[in-house]
């Protein structure tokens, strides 16, 4: 008897591929809360992976309850899975959040906090000053002008060469954050360990080599191709042969455009008073986990 529901079921499933058939609670689904225009107009995504609108805005869902306890886990976090999944739910036009540019990433996470929670965010300080406790209301609708006004500039010119230069994808983000992590790790390895000073001084080396390496890689990893007046080299080992062995001024010139294109569109801190002391101090905003989600009630 259960043998022949199973294969009714499949039977289902077979003629719902040619008529899918509508279910009625379908009507009752989260619906788009927002539309937004991503702040890479969308450029920099592989093909496939995002589902171009004509308009380029882009429906923003609020977090299911499944959305919000994967999110919450702190170990799918570090991994990036969990912000992947996140965004396929609530921004389902990113098919694969992976290889989105990461200029997009932030902007992502503030549209589906607002399509969730509302514009409010509150992140909670002690005063440095009295150490009273504070909490302050930012409000994330005005971070989308500073996305709105941005222009991801993708050359750097240094006389007579041209850098051509694209955004990190989110996947290079989180393998650059877990190696960096590693390494940092290492050092405080060779400061518990009983080990003596000659091996201490080994290990630090290593590791200390193995973290230049990791910045050499950062940098050319987004380099797309650079003009010289002889030709044109979009090769991959040709570019990193490059950077390795260019002047330090040509590689800090590089970097600098780098972490420029990404300083524009990082939180800033807010000015803020402490309401016991009255004293004025600088207040971090960072999109984290814990500040993410609404906990307050
Ligand atoms: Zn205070």
């Amino acid at each position: 008897m259960s043998v022949n529901i199973f294969t009714g079921d499949k039977m289902n499933q077979f003629s719902n591929l040619a008529q899918p058939k509508k279910n009625p609670l379908a009507g009752f689904y989260r619906q788009p809360k927002i539309y937004v225009s991503l702040p890479s107009k969308g450029q920099f995504y592989p093909a496939g992976s995002l589902d171009v609108s004509a308009d380029g805005q882009y429906p923003v869902y609020a977090m299911t309850a499944k959305d919000e306890l994967m999110f919450k886990t702190p170990d799918a976090l570090l991994s990036g899975q969990s912000t992947v999944e996140l965004i396929k739910s609530c921004i389902p036009s990113i098919l694969d959040p992976w290889v989105m540019p990461n200029i997009d990433l932030d902007f992502a996470l503030i549209a589906i906090r607002i399509a969730t929670y509302g514009d409010k965010m509150e992140i909670g300080c002690n005063c440095p000053h009295c150490n009273a406790e504070n909490s302050y209301d930012i409000d994330l609708t005005a971070w989308f002008g500073v996305f709105n006004n941005f222009v991801y500039s993708s050359h750097i010119n240094i006389d007579p060469l041209t850098v051509h230069i694209r955004p990190y994808t989110y996947r290079e983000v989180t393998k650059t954050a877990i190696k960096s992590m590693e390494q940092q790790r290492i050092f405080q390895v060779i400061n518990d360990e009983n080990l003596s000073d000659e091996d201490k001084l080994e290990k630090f080396g290593k590791s200390f080599i193995k973290l230049t390496e990791l910045t050499v890689d950062i940098i050319a990893d987004c380099i797309t191709q650079i003009d010289a007046p002889d030709g044109s080299v979009d090769d991959k080992a040709m570019i990193k042969d490059f950077i390795s062995n260019c002047s330090k001024d040509v590689f800090d010139q590089i970097q600098k455009h780098v972490v420029s294109m990404k300083d524009q569109i990082e939180f800033k801190a807010q000015d803020v008073t402490c309401g016991e002391c009255n004293k004025e101090f600088s207040l971090p905003v960072t999109m984290d986990q814990a500040n993410f989600f609404a906990v307050k009630s």
